[in-house]
């Protein structure tokens, strides 16, 4: 008898703690797991919602999303599991749907098929807020047809408006490349806020399956692509055949080494290939960088000046061979113009600009970089030294550096180089009165007929 009641109670006890561990949530926790990849402060009913939930322990009984606006709740998406099978799911859809724009609230409701909690389940919610907005930017080209030489400059000038505009770009692609030009607001220019405009350039390509558009994003993800209609062009490439002796590399090609720190190759020809590709990239790469900053303003004016008393010896995209001991050992294209004058010759500023950069750029050697204002700059190379320092707004023609052989120059001459947000333009337009006044002048003119007629 008294076994037996000891044998009872025994078990009383350990289905009590069965029961306890089993159906109450003091041992198990909830495992819920509900991560929202998007929306995140803002809410697109053109954007994917996207949100990954899982359950460790139990299986999803059910997932719900709502979006609480106002004083209304609009239902987004909603599943039940009748079978308790699935621990991982992943919701994916694009609401599609009218939602009153402004604030709201993102919730996500889970619950499981957890014995624990009483038979009942767990749930989670998870809610923030967000600021709906299903309205893309909206883009006006202010511009006509754009028209290029390829390898030149063109502008586009556009109206781009949105309550929470993040960012908005030309882009040009082709081959699969795309090319960013930064948007920079017109201001200064137009007096209205909503005016950007972009520099832009088209490189030379083998395959010339251009496009170009104007690419507006907002905070919530929506995407406005307009456009650019252009005309382009394609200019003669001239070739030119360049002798690299081992008295050229054992000074010039050295001398970039040693100030670059990089070690001595196994040949001299080794050394060369190394600066001209390698030291080369690394160049335009800052190049790039310097030119990514820029006023928004047009600081120069009138057409861009040559080197004073100078002759061109080399042209903008010519396509130069490079031969060592009679074999050909490279191809690169010149990015500037070459212009010589006397030795050590006077710089002039090619237009009236800010000193951005000066400093040993490899290949170019001492450089100088002035900004012109809307991602347009000139680029000094070559030079001895320098008559202004950084920073310092300089007048068009104002001496500003002195010229000579350092980096990869034969003989003392300048290279000057005119660059568009990182990209290289043929300088000959910069220096044409009739191209600066039907490119850019009479652009801004007819943008600004445009934007008079626009009904915003
Ligand atoms: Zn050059």
């Amino acid at each position: 008898m008294r076994k037996g009641r000891v044998l009872f109670a025994l078990i009383i006890f350990f289905g009590l703690i069965y029961a306890v561990y089993q159906y109450t949530p003091i041992f198990k926790p909830n495992t819920i797991e509900i991560v929202v990849k998007s929306p995140k402060a803002y809410f697109s009913a053109n954007k994917t919602v996207n949100i990954a939930i899982s359950d460790k322990t139990a299986p999803i009984k059910s997932i719900k999303v709502e979006l609480i606006s106002m004083n209304t709740t609009i239902k987004l998406f909603e599943k039940q599991f009748n079978e308790p099978l699935v621990k991982q799911f992943d919701v994916n859809f694009k609401p599609n749907k009218v939602i009153p724009q402004g604030k709201a609230v993102f919730v996500v409701s889970v619950e499981d098929y957890s014995k624990s909690n009483f038979l009942n389940g767990f749930k989670k919610v998870v809610q923030f807020p967000v600021f709906v907005d299903s309205t893309p930017p909206k883009v006006i080209l202010l511009s006509g047809v754009s028209r290029i030489k390829i390898g030149g400059a063109a502008l586009a000038i556009f109206y781009v408006k949105d309550t929470n505009l993040k960012d908005v770009y030309l882009g040009v692609s082709r081959d699969g490349v795309v090319d960013r030009f930064r948007a920079y607001n017109a201001q200064t220019i137009f007096g209205n806020p909503n005016v950007y405009l972009s520099f832009f350039t088209y490189r030379l390509s083998k395959l010339k399956n251009y496009s170009t558009n104007i690419y507006a994003t907002d905070e919530a993800g929506n995407l406005t692509i307009v456009h650019v209609p252009v005309f382009y062009t394609t200019p003669k490439i001239r070739t030119s055949r360049i002798n690299i002796t081992d008295e050229f590399i054992k000074t010039k090609v050295m001398a970039i080494l040693e100030h670059e720190g990089i070690p001595k190759k196994e040949t001299l020809l080794g050394d060369f290939l190394y600066v001209n590709d390698i030291v080369r990239k690394q160049n335009y790469a800052k190049v790039k960088e310097i030119c990514s900053k820029s006023e928004s303003k047009i600081l120069w004016k009138g057409r861009f000046s040559q080197l004073f008393r100078s002759a061109v010896t080399a042209t903008f995209n010519d396509k130069r061979f490079y031969y060592y001991k009679g074999k050909l050992v490279d191809v690169k294209y010149h990015k500037g113009y070459d212009l010589a004058s006397v030795r050590n010759a006077r710089v002039n500023a090619a237009n009236s600009g800010r000193v951005v950069f000066e400093g040993y750029l490899g290949v170019y050697g001492n450089t100088m970089i002035i900004d012109h204002g809307f991602g347009v700059f000139s680029l000094y190379g070559h030079l001895q030294s320098f008559l202004v320092s950084v920073g310092s707004y300089v007048k068009k023609n104002q001496y500003v550096a002195i010229t000579d052989t350092t980096g990869l120059a034969g003989g003392d001459h300048l290279h000057f180089d005119v660059v568009v947000d990182g990209y290289y333009t043929n300088p000959v337009d910069w220096w044409d009165y009739h191209w600066i006044k039907a490119h850019i002048l009479n652009v801004i003119d007819e943008a600004k007929t445009r934007l008079s007629l626009l009904n915003q």
